[in-house]
């Protein structure tokens, strides 16, 4: 079944056509006649199966009659990344439509999003919070909003946001449609969905098996080779588009740093950067600037690019559903890619539980020509001198990081240390 048989408007139709997209994906077939209904929709869909063009059009193609200058459709997402994408996707498709779309977030100035809160834009894209710093200031108006769409529920609910969103209900009409997409069901948020939709038909798209697309390595290693083996690894995959995940703020940046002086093509993203910098470091990554972006889970969802060629989770992520989300940034729009994750003893039980959701085991290789009986080069008062910096949010790591412990640029190699060969990819 194609596009044509939802009925779009023409003016819609070209905005699917100049995106590239021949047919609708599974949760589009699945969601967006009932959307287009009027109905309350559950999906059950994560990043990357093309969700946010199953609500977008049929929200778009509703927009096409009624008033204007009013706000008519707010969308709620957990991060920054994400209102930007979803926005991005509502401009592209609807460029045609003359409807405006805008976000609203933290870390930014708050002068421009007054001022397209105040005008009416029709579509507004927020995060929870500083949406509801507006809203209580009586900043905007939300009395002629007719549909409200919770994006990935559970990651607003792992990060807090709640309470803020129940406190932005108050604000909305109680007669709208709602659409609440999550990837994964907590107890939560099945109870909030209960209390929000009303007779909502409920769509379902793999949510908990990662896309087919990627093909998934385990790379076992010692803590403490961790930073050789990952230079190995991207000698061996030159010039791909790599998307590396660490498991803290600090251990993203001093990789990053590292793999600077080592004379990669190199970015970072992480909680601590400010909005300019976490923009300019995506954009940066998404123009081909850079070929290699180390990132915390920040960038584990909602994050679209689709030349990543590899994820390399170089800390195992802390759940499965982070390990979903992780390797989600690749093999996108039916790509492939590659997933590699690097695991030492400690990550065992997570191994298995990623292998129980995967349905299968997964394939553990090494590395060719790779001394992996190296030894720890580290003086015991230079490791110490970091061991600050390494707490570890999951109490069954311990041992010491890798990072940290070796003077920068210098690896332990086959015969004591090497320096990592400087190479420029473009
Ligand atoms: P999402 O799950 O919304 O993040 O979408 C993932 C990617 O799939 C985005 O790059 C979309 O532009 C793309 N996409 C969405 N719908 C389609 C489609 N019907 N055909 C091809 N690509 C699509």
């Amino acid at each position: 079944m194609g596009f044509s048989s939802f009925n779009f408007d023409p003016r819609i139709t070209a905005g699917i056509r100049a995106l590239g997209y021949s047919k609708p994906t599974p949760i589009q077939l699945q969601s967006m006649a009932p959307i287009l209904q009027g109905r309350d929709v559950m999906g059950l869909a994560q990043t990357g199966t093309g969700k946010t063009a199953a609500f977008a059009l049929p929200i778009l193609q509703r927009l096409l009659s009624g008033p204007r200058g009013a706000t008519r459709a707010l969308i709620l997402a957990p991060t920054r990344e994400l209102a930007d994408q979803i926005e991005q996707a509502f401009r592209e498709l609807g460029r045609q439509t003359g409807q405006r779309s805008m976000t609203v977030f933290g870390g930014v100035g708050a002068g421009p999003q007054l001022s397209g809160l105040r005008s009416g834009v029709e579509i507004v894209v927020a995060c929870p919070g500083r949406l509801l710093d507006h809203l209580q200031h009586g900043a905007c108006n939300f009395s002629r909003l007719e549909v409200l769409v919770i994006d990935e529920a559970d990651r607003m609910f792992d990060m807090g946001f709640l309470p803020d969103i129940r406190r932005i209900l108050k604000h909305l009409p109680a007669r709208r449609q709602t659409l609440l997409f999550s990837a994964t069901m907590p107890d939560d948020i099945r109870k909030l969905a209960h209390e929000i939709l009303r007779q909502p038909v409920t769509v379902q798209v793999d949510h908990t098996v990662p896309l087919a697309t990627v093909s998934h390595a385990l790379y076992p290693v010692v803590e403490h080779l961790k930073s050789a083996l990952l230079a190995k690894l991207l000698e061996q995959t030159g010039g791909s588009t790599v998307l590396i995940f660490t498991r803290t703020k600090h251990r993203a940046k001093r990789l990053a740093e590292r793999l600077r002086e080592d004379g990669q093509d190199v970015t970072s993203l992480q909680g601590n950067l400010s909005q300019n910098r976490r923009k300019a470091a995506l954009e940066g990554f998404r123009e081909g600037k850079f070929n290699i972006l180390v990132a915390t889970d920040i960038a584990s969802r909602g994050i679209d690019i689709s030349q990543i060629t590899h994820v390399i989770n170089y800390d195992m992520p802390d759940t499965t559903d982070a390990y979903t989300h992780r390797i989600g940034r690749t093999g996108r729009a039916a790509k492939t890619g590659d997933a590699f994750t690097f695991v030492t003893s400690e990550d065992e039980p997570m191994v298995r539980d990623i292998e129980r959701v995967l349905r299968s085991r997964l394939e553990r290789r090494k590395v060719e020509g790779f001394d992996y009986s190296a030894r720890q080069t580290a003086t015991p008062a230079r490791a110490a001198g970091h061991a600050h910096h390494h707490g570890s949010p999951t109490p069954h790591r311990s041992g010491p990081a890798a990072l940290g412990q070796k003077p920068a640029g210098s690896f332990p190699g086959r015969s004591g240390r090497f320096k990592f060969r400087a190479r420029r990819r473009r």
